[in-house]
């Protein structure tokens, strides 16, 4: 059981009265975080690029952040993390990797429950980059079942051949809350045939974890993901740093998207030779997000110290975490997440005319819930429960095509999103905002209805 009374003491918002209800985009910055970057500041200097004993400091602090950050999903090193601004980043990053790679007639799979991060580039690189240089790549759409929000699995094994170079799927949708079985897509990409240019047979995986890896433990090695991405400033640090974790060996092997300083081996660029640097910092051209980085990496360790009490290893004093620690953590996490997802929902029930999206109560999902009122504009109802001073968000999450495929038009949607500091006062408010507003505003209609018809 979390201790959210504690937790919410380290946190400004609910001082301020906020019901903050819109985590699946962003989570608040505890205190500590905020702090941390004064404590930074007093070592201020660039990391790999000076002498002094605090550009040593920030060096030594910013490479522990990458061995933090492997812990918590359980990657095998540092080798394997590559940071960059976000998802969408890590994700671009990914394609641009493997650009020189795409042959001719091949294809990359992914699905229609994708934020559009995990589709706009492959259908940018199938519609616009591979056809300027003369190759032609499709990119296949898997359906989900509109009723049950579950990724329709037959659709994807059908889209999935022995020209499918790659699967891009979310690890947990941002509007649905679907969280497709990774273990079985995983086996229907390795089974595929393709014949990857490493000599390697089935198709590559690529996870969007923007949702997954801040709601629940999430272990590499198991999930057997050749590619994972996310996103710190929806894991409490605070913006402009995404992960990108791969396999080593895909890592050594592509070429990197970004090339200048710092992404080469000391002293080894003549005009005509380059030799890269060693992982990761091959793929960490230019001056990185330095204080950003080690405050997300201390974002995960405070996390354990809000989920597990105690301050067992803050900043300067750190001691790795053993994976049994990260899973207990985040199971503990998900559990309370899903308790208030599902209080939500309860709630809610009473409300007429609503339709909660995605999975029925008790299948896991991510903690949110995506929903309209019939008769209701959800940009209203967001607007509504602003000034009830719930904060949530109206539109498509970037899920477009799921929603279109909803046949959401306008495809809009309200969400509410939870994390581990929401309690059960939250929920309440929440979703007592949306009974009133929507109970106010039938009122109002039927109200106006019969003045029209008594004139
Ligand atoms: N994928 C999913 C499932 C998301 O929820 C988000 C954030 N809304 C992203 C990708 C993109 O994350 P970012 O904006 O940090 O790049």
């Amino acid at each position: 059981m979390l201790d959210v009374r504690r937790i919410r003491r380290h946190f400004d918002f609910p001082a301020a009265g906020r019901v903050v209800t819109n985590n699946a985009a962003s989570t608040q910055p505890p205190r500590e975080l905020i702090g941390l970057y004064r404590e930074l500041a007093r070592s201020y200097e660039n990391v790999h690029r000076g002498q002094s004993s605090a550009s040593q400091r920030t060096t030594d602090a910013f490479e522990a952040s990458f061995d933090t950050i492997a812990a918590w999903i359980n990657a095998p090193s540092r080798r394997s993390i590559v940071t960059y601004r976000n998802t969408t980043e890590a994700i671009n990053a990914v394609m641009y990797s493997l650009l020189t790679e795409f042959r001719d007639g091949d294809n990359v799979v992914t699905t229609l429950m994708e934020h559009n991060s995990d589709f706009v580039p492959w259908y940018a690189l199938s519609r616009e980059i591979l056809p300027r240089l003369g190759r032609r790549v499709e990119c296949r759409l898997a359906r989900f079942d509109h009723a049950s929000g579950r990724l329709d699995l037959d659709h994807l094994a059908d889209l999935i051949d022995d020209r499918t170079k790659l699967v891009c799927v979310t690890g947990a949708s941002n509007f649905l809350g679907t969280k497709p079985p990774l273990d079985l897509i995983r086996r229907l990409s390795r089974d595929s045939g393709y014949a990857q240019p490493s000599g390697e047979n089935g198709s590559l995986l690529l996870v969007d974890g923007a949702q997954l890896v801040p709601s629940s433990p999430v272990d590499v090695g198991a999930l057997d993901v050749d590619y994972l991405a996310f996103s710190f400033h929806k894991m409490l640090a605070p913006f402009g740093v995404g992960v990108l974790y791969a396999k080593e060996h895909l890592l050594e092997a592509s070429l990197p998207f970004l090339y200048g300083g710092d992404m080469i081996a000391t002293g080894r660029v003549s005009p005509d030779r380059v030799d890269y640097n060693d992982l990761p910092w091959k793929y960490s051209a230019g001056t990185p997000n330095i204080l950003g980085t080690i405050v997300s990496a201390q974002a995960l360790r405070l996390t354990l110290d809000l989920v597990q009490g105690g301050r067992p290893s803050w900043f300067g004093t750190e001691r790795p975490i053993p994976w049994e620690t990260v899973a207990s953590c985040m199971g503990t996490v998900s559990r309370h997440t899903a308790a208030m997802t599902e209080l939500a929902r309860k709630r809610l029930r009473d409300v007429v005319g609503l339709r909660v999206y995605g999975p029925q109560p008790g299948v896991d999902r991510s903690p949110l819930l995506a929903f309209n009122v019939d008769g209701f504009d959800p940009f209203w109802l967001a607007d509504g429960l602003n000034e009830f001073g719930v904060e949530s968000r109206a539109g498509c999450h970037c899920a477009t095509l799921a929603h279109r495929d909803l046949g959401l038009i306008p495809p809009a949607s309200c969400r509410l999103s939870f994390a581990l500091y929401t309690n059960a006062d939250d929920v309440e408010r929440a979703t007592e905002a949306v009974r009133c507003l929507t109970s106010r505003g039938r009122r109002r209609t039927r109200a106006r209805a019969d003045d029209a018809g008594a004139r």
